[in-house]
């Protein structure tokens, strides 16, 4: 039995005692959690229980966006040890599956992910874990930071597949913390600006506050009028979708250069229209991104380089005690809210 936060339906979580599965296997860490981040995914399976197919039918742990330390270890393990300071991987492949083969482990149908029902999360004391998907973090690394390691991993997955040249502009659509977390990215990717569009002015303060990051609303009018002014009538080299929204995307491919490249982060609720002919003369590349495969080592060492600095965008830190108050903030969306988190006793 642990303690942990327990979604029991939509709209219900408790703090409460349940039976956690598990046992350290020899290739497993046990880990005390430290700090968690709530992630848009959480809130939604709290307010709606449920994200396209993956449906919350029995009460679930919430959380996947963590750092902890080191317990135990399994008797296979020889790159942590007790005591060490770790940010994990919330998604398991089954390493013998032909998507993990081909190296694109975050598309194996087989994955299991903290927090995707039937999967608990890690809003509990204690989880154990592959060591294999756990990061030890260095010294000038906080535990606040490792826990943001996941979300900012996906950053780091849409720049990578963005192939960004050294020099590039980039236009980001959506300022919530995926949309700024991949703006980091993408500057520490190359670009030499990234403009961030968000139609909530609020939501841009924090990001417009980095070197590098140009914050437009519709304020300054039609948004490929302002991207075309700012990239003198060329476009923007790079697009990042990270809004989600409907809208975005019948508009996004006018926001680019010829032969540009357009991925998509946020992921719209139902299917969009998109504006194929626009992408077609300008010959657009396309990329998608689900989630993240092999970028957590090279998000920890930019966070260590000091290259990136994601502590303005953790906005309050609550008491594990105070979890469920937390949840009612996260899902209060309020616009000056980026990333909220929660710490575990020690
Ligand atoms: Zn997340």
């Amino acid at each position: 039995m642990a303690t942990a936060l327990v979604l029991e339906r939509t709209r219900q979580l408790s703090i409460r005692d349940i039976d956690l599965p598990g046992t350290l296997g020899p290739n497993d860490v046990r880990i005390a959690i430290n700090t968690v981040g709530i992630c848009g995914s959480d809130v939604h399976y709290y307010t709606h229980g449920r994200i396209g197919p993956f449906i919350v039918r029995e009460p679930m742990v919430l959380g996947h966006e963590a750092s902890g330390t080191v317990r135990e270890v399994g008797q296979n393990v020889t790159t942590l040890k007790p005591g060490d300071r770790v940010c994990m991987e919330p998604g398991i492949p089954d390493p013998n599956s032909r998507a993990s083969k081909l190296g694109l482990y975050n598309v194996d149908p087989s994955v299991t992910f903290w927090a995707t029902p039937p999967i608990h999360g890690c809003l509990t004391p204690e989880v154990i874990h592959p060591a294999a998907y756990t990061y030890k973090l260095p010294d000038n690394v906080s535990f606040a930071e490792g826990a943001m390691v996941e979300p900012f991993a996906i950053g780091m997955q849409a720049a990578a597949k963005a192939k960004i040249a050294p020099g590039d502009v980039g236009l980001v659509v959506g300022a919530g913390p995926i949309g700024i977390l991949t703006a980091l990215a993408a500057l520490a990717g190359g670009c030499a600006r990234v403009m961030i569009f968000d139609v909530v002015a609020d939501k841009l303060e924090t990001a417009g506050a980095y070197r590098g990051i140009v914050p437009l609303t519709p304020a300054g009018g039609d948004l490929t009028d302002q991207v075309m002014a700012a990239t003198g009538g060329w476009g923007a080299d790079v697009i990042f979708e990270c809004s989600g929204h409907p809208s975005a995307f019948t508009q996004i491919f006018h926001h680019a250069r010829p032969g540009g490249c357009v991925v998509f982060v946020g992921m719209p609720v139902a299917p969009v229209g998109f504006d194929v002919v626009t992408a077609q003369t300008k010959e657009l590349r396309m990329e998608t991104v689900f989630r993240y495969a092999n970028v957590y080592d090279r998000a920890v060492e930019f966070i260590a380089s000091g290259k990136i600095d994601l502590n303005p965008l953790i906005t309050e830190t609550f008491a594990f005690a105070d979890a469920v108050r937390a949840f009612e903030r996260a899902a209060e969306a309020r616009p000056t809210d980026i990333k909220l988190q929660i710490q575990l006793p020690e």
